[in-house]
């Protein structure tokens, strides 16, 4: 496994190591990592003769600088687990390699009304942060295919559209969320809960569990409701608890009965805000 910090060394190492059929699975990540990035990480090794795996915390994603500040940095710990997982490659940029100082900004992606809801709602300038890295990411790789998480759906559908937006033949692969076993989606910022609150935010993951098997039996408004007062019962501020037409995310008011539908949850604990989803 090789590991760099500049931009332009590991374009120039790319460039000598990829042919036609030596092609480049990309792994964009922000550290602290768990075993849903290794599953990501594994399934690129699988499939391509490089996986490159980036960490980097990009600051203009981050609406809050407590969460930026405080996210968690684990890097001896992700190199051990990325090799053991089968990356070759590391990219470990500083903030100017993604942002130099001295170049324009960064061209604004807008995702249209995709990014108005849900994540783009509760968090603004979100989704504009996501588009922003992803972009220098896929102009500066161009990897023949893209490894993202389910459990950010909403950003597996924005960062669908920009590389349809740049043009890149660049193929978006979705890989299923990775769970603990009480259900709880695994996530860096889970290392921020206390041992009781791990336990109470596995409430998430019953809410989707719910809205599931409450599916043409039960009014959606009422189990909202329901999962609404579950949250705040375990001590959970929601956020939101929605289901969605699953191919373009629009907003349902109640099941569908011919849709394929996705239920998406996302809650406070103690200062920490987490999100999940499930294809229902
Ligand atoms: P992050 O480091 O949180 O930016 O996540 C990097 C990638 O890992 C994103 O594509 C995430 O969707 C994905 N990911 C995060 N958590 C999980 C999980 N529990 N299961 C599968 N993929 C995940």
């Amino acid at each position: 496994m090789i590991i760099f910090k500049k931009a332009e060394d590991l374009k120039t190492y790319l460039d000598a190591e990829r042919t036609e059929d030596r092609i480049l699975g990309f792994v964009p990540t922000m550290g602290a990592l768990h075993q849903g990035h290794t599953s990501l990480v594994r399934q690129s090794a699988a499939e391509n003769a490089l996986t490159l795996v980036s960490i980097f915390v990009n600051p203009t994603q981050f609406n809050d600088p407590l969460d930026f500040a405080r996210y968690p940095k684990t890097l001896d710990r992700d190199l051990a687990l990325l090799e053991e997982a089968g990356a070759d490659i590391v990219f470990v940029p500083d903030e100017e390699e993604i942002y130099p100082p001295d170049e324009e900004e960064v061209p604004v992606f807008d995702p249209g009304p995709l990014g108005q809801i849900l994540e783009g709602k509760a968090r603004p300038g979100h989704f504009r942060g996501v588009s922003q890295v992803m972009r220098r990411f896929l102009l500066l790789l161009r990897p023949e295919r893209l490894y993202m998480g389910q459990k950010d759906f909403q950003q597996c559908m924005i960062v669908d559209q920009l590389i349809r937006h740049l043009e890149l033949r660049t193929r978006l692969l979705i890989i299923p969320t990775v769970r603990e076993e009480d259900g709880l989606a695994m996530s860096s910022r889970n290392r921020l809960l206390t041992e009781p609150q791990r336990i109470l935010s596995a409430s998430l993951y019953q809410c989707l569990i719910s809205i599931e098997s409450k599916k043409g039996k039960t009014p959606f408004a009422v189990v909202k409701k329901e999962c609404e007062d579950l949250l705040r019962d375990k001590g959970l501020e929601p956020d939101y608890v929605e289901i969605a037409e699953a191919h373009n995310l629009r907003l349902l008011d109640d099941y569908s009965r011919t849709e394929p539908m996705v239920a998406l949850v996302a809650a406070r604990l103690g200062g920490v805000r987490l999100i999940d989803n499930l294809l229902i």
